[in-house]
């Protein structure tokens, strides 16, 4: 039987619905409008569709919303300064700098310099170490991991007591979601194991999982016999293979495929993500659910 296919773009749909919602009640009870800045260094082309996509979901949700464009030679200084004057701006509860910065400004320094309670990528070491910790203490989940778990949670897959194997160790995706999922609580407490390039027989340990996790940017790295029939596939990976022409738009677009044979592996899976379509759109809905929580904390609002 062909699997369920997991949407992520219903999905985030469905968040960003719920989300409109809380925000107009924040402001109808509260007077409180959750605010995202941007900060854009130079034009790379990929980093300025990434920015404009998520100013554009701010802005439909009805937040406070700005791009903070800078030049390419802007220099460390001058941007960490312009990220301390968000972190004092009580308007603002969500700053992201967009990555990659330019090879004269040392990045590490750049994100640790944003207030952790404003670190709505999750990134900060603060976060980081909020999410080992988990619990109440977990504030802002990185966004490509969190829109993962809700994948799983909202496909209605069972996390409690199964076998989660993830699939790559990035500090982006593969290692917060693991912590993710190993945590004590609801749409979690699985048995987690990460495999990467050092794994002896990553088939062995694939075949074992209920909840198969893939982040290795490795197109058809996962073959169709290694997934457990009726397993719950996410696959992460984005990768191009190649370009086709757009019946939309007349222009070149990229083929994009992921880390799984989806075609053979829909037909063993219980339910699978497409790729693009699946965890792809989350990330930018999640970022916006860190930003109305972060409002809601400055804010006092349970
Ligand atoms: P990354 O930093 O390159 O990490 C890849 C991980 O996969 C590494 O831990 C690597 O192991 C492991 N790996 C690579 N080849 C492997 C193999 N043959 N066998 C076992 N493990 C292997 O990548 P990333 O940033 O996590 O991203 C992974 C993929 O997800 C990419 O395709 C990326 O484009 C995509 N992605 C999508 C989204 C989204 O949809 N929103 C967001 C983020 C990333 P080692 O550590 O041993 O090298």
């Amino acid at each position: 039987m062909s699997a369920k296919i997991i949407s992520g773009t219903e999905v985030a749909t469905q968040i960003r619905v719920e989300l409109k919602k809380e925000v107009d009640e924040m402001k109808e009870k509260h007077g409180v409008v959750p605010g995202l800045v941007t900060i854009l260094v130079g034009s790379n082309p990929a980093s300025i569709s990434y920015v404009t996509g998520k100013q554009k979901t701010a802005h439909e949700l009805g937040f406070y919303s700005h791009q903070d464009d800078q030049p390419a030679d802007v220099s460390e200084a001058d941007l960490l300064k312009l990220v301390d004057k968000y972190n004092k701006d009580p308007k603002v509860h969500g700053i992201l700098v967009q990555l990659p910065l330019p090879k004269h400004i040392d990045e590490k320094k750049v994100l640790n310099a944003i207030d952790p309670d404003k670190d709505v990528d999750g990134f900060h070491p603060i976060n980081v170490g909020r999410l080992m910790i988990g619990g109440d203490e977990a504030k802002f989940l990185p966004c490509t991991p969190a829109g993962i778990q809700e994948l799983i949670v909202r496909s209605g897959y069972e996390t409690s007591g199964a076998e989660v194997v993830v699939v790559g160790r990035s500090n982006i995706v593969g290692k917060p979601i693991a912590n993710i999922m190993l945590q004590k609580g609801k749409g979690a407490n699985s048995t987690v194991t990460i495999v990467h390039t050092g794994t002896k027989d990553l088939e062995a340990h694939c075949k074992r999982a209920d909840i198969l996790i893939v982040a290795a940017g490795v197109p058809g790295l996962v073959k169709p016999q290694w997934i457990k029939p009726g397993s719950c596939v996410i696959d992460v990976g984005v990768n191009r293979v190649g370009e086709k022409l757009s019946e939309k738009t007349g222009k070149m677009i990229p083929i994009l495929k992921g880390d799984v044979d989806f075609d053979a592996a829909k037909e063993i899976a219980g339910a699978i993500t497409p790729v693009p379509g699946g965890v792809g759109p989350m990330t930018i809905t999640m970022l916006m659910k860190n930003t109305v929580k972060s409002a809601k904390i400055h804010a006092g609002i349970k």
